[in-house]
């Protein structure tokens, strides 16, 4: 990009002008003789052979206007003219710089950290990834008004029932699965706890379960715990496909990563 396009680009109402310079007026061998004159170059000395252009006349009267004012200025000699448009040339990047720099401020971007602006318009997209999410938040997030749960001995004699069966299926060690009689203690346990994945509390509308901590064992007292339907949420409402890679996909779809069905 050049630099007039970015100052026109990123300031708003472009309104420095970028100087003109006869860069083909003069060459290595008579540099000191060309610019210690101090009459204005000619129109001619702005044709560029490089880019086949020829300074427009409207431009070329912007340009004796800038040398009579810099005259007026105790300005001697087209090295003063030099100095002025190298300064032009850097000042009229300052505007830029500061949007750029208030823009990635906005979205608290280090710049340092990057090493191009390709790469700091990279982290604004991350940024805008992850503006909603709250570091300390609960997910999968939903709103839940319903009645603290409470164990009814009907509910839990159904739990008992469909731990031992899902136990049997999967050949499991039942001998020491939670019983009937346990209806007391978990009682206690579910209403003085919250889930032990995802910290929500229980309600009918998110009744709790029971999640074994060694998945090969069965489900005995001491190797169960207290959890939500969090462990049966899929992978899908977790990390939603369409923002993962390929091989991440089937790396969360692996054996590894399936979620507990209890
Ligand atoms: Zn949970």
């Amino acid at each position: 990009m050049e630099l007039k396009q970015a100052a026109k680009d990123f300031v708003n109402g472009f309104d420095d002008r970028k100087g003109m310079f006869p860069y083909e007026a003069f060459n290595i061998d008579n540099v000191y003789e060309v610019l210690s004159k101090s009459e204005p170059f000619t129109m001619e000395d702005f044709n560029s052979s490089l880019k086949k252009t020829k300074i427009s006349e409207l431009d070329y009267q912007i340009y004796l206007e800038d040398v009579k004012r810099l005259h007026q200025h105790r300005v001697k000699n087209r090295w003063d003219y030099l100095q002025f448009y190298d300064e032009q040339d850097t000042y009229i990047m300052i505007k830029p710089l500061m949007t750029l720099i208030n823009l990635q401020f906005k979205y608290k971007i280090d710049m340092f950290s990057f090493m191009s602006m390709e790469a700091c318009s990279n982290a604004i997209k991350y940024v805008k990834a992850y503006e909603d999410i709250d570091v300390n938040g609960v997910y999968p997030k939903f709103e839940d008004n319903s009645q603290k749960f409470y164990l009814t001995e009907n509910y839990w004699q159904s739990k008992v029932k469909g731990y031992l069966s899902q136990d049997k299926h999967q050949k499991r060690d039942s001998t020491n699965n939670v019983q009937d009689s346990d209806y007391n203690y978990f009682k206690q346990l579910f209403k003085g706890s919250n889930c032990s994945i995802c910290g929500c509390k229980f309600t009918f509308d998110n009744k709790p379960t029971l999640d074994k901590i060694d998945n090969s064992k069965g489900h005995s007292k001491d190797n169960v715990q207290p959890c939500c339907s969090c462990t049966r949420v899929s992978l899908d409402n977790l990390y939603p496909q369409s923002t993962l890679t390929k091989s991440y996909q089937s790396y969360l779809n692996s054996s590894q990563m399936t979620p507990k069905l209890n």
